[in-house]
């Protein structure tokens, strides 16, 4: 049975997923931990932001979002282009035949429309039974040592990058971290460069227990 209450859907919204606004049947659940800024939920998700959610907790839904709308941007980054290189009115007015013309609208543009409207679908507000979630600022991006971030998951990849860190156990400590304590996650990690899984499974661990002993 599941612990985590299903956020409360807007009339609109009813079979939507709150990640990308395509049709979705299926939930996510986010269980929190202790310094996760809201309570367990449950949001409604289409399998594929259901997958990309499940790979990138992070500290708080709202970064988990963020994090979804990045993968979907680098995973239809080919779909996204087309909307560069043209507008709807400088197809109406190429000199393509009608034929190689009417099968682009009818299948790239159509793409191109798809996944631009998943990377903006805004989503709603959460609330849990009538009452609204603050976000303390995680919508607003992220700042750390100075630099600003779109989102945590881009100063994971940021750092992740520069300084040849486990991307995913950095995310995991955050998990369990919470974000103030960022650069703590960032030592954490820069002591345990390639060390085996073993010992990342037990680092993980072991601060999960003593956090639960505080
Ligand atoms: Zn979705």
């Amino acid at each position: 049975m599941s612990m985590a209450t299903l956020v409360d859907i807007p009339f609109d919204k009813r079979h939507t997923c709150w990640f990308c606004g395509e049709p979705s049947n299926l939930s996510f659940e986010y269980p929190a931990q202790p310094p996760t800024p809201h309570p367990s939920l449950t949001v409604p998700a289409c399998k594929e932001c259901l997958q990309l959610a499940r790979k990138h907790r992070l500290t708080s839904i709202w970064d988990c979002r963020m994090a979804v709308k990045d993968d979907l941007l680098r995973l239809y980054a080919k779909h996204l282009a087309i909307g560069i290189n043209w507008t709807p009115e400088e197809l109406a007015e190429s000199e393509f035949s009608c034929k190689i013309l009417s099968g682009f609208r009818e299948n790239a543009w159509m793409m191109y429309e798809i996944a631009r409207d998943r990377v903006n679908a805004p989503g709603w507000p959460l609330s849990l039974d009538g009452v609204l979630l603050d976000d303390h600022g995680y919508t607003a991006g992220f700042s750390f040592d100075g630099l600003d971030f779109r989102s945590v998951n881009a100063a994971i990849n940021h750092y992740g990058n520069s300084l040849s860190l486990d991307k995913d156990l950095l995310a995991k400590l955050l998990g369990l971290l919470g974000r103030e304590r960022f650069g703590h996650a960032v030592r954490l990690c820069r002591m345990h460069i390639g060390v085996s899984q073993e010992m990342k499974r037990r680092l993980l661990q072991d601060i999960a227990e003593e956090l639960a002993s505080d």
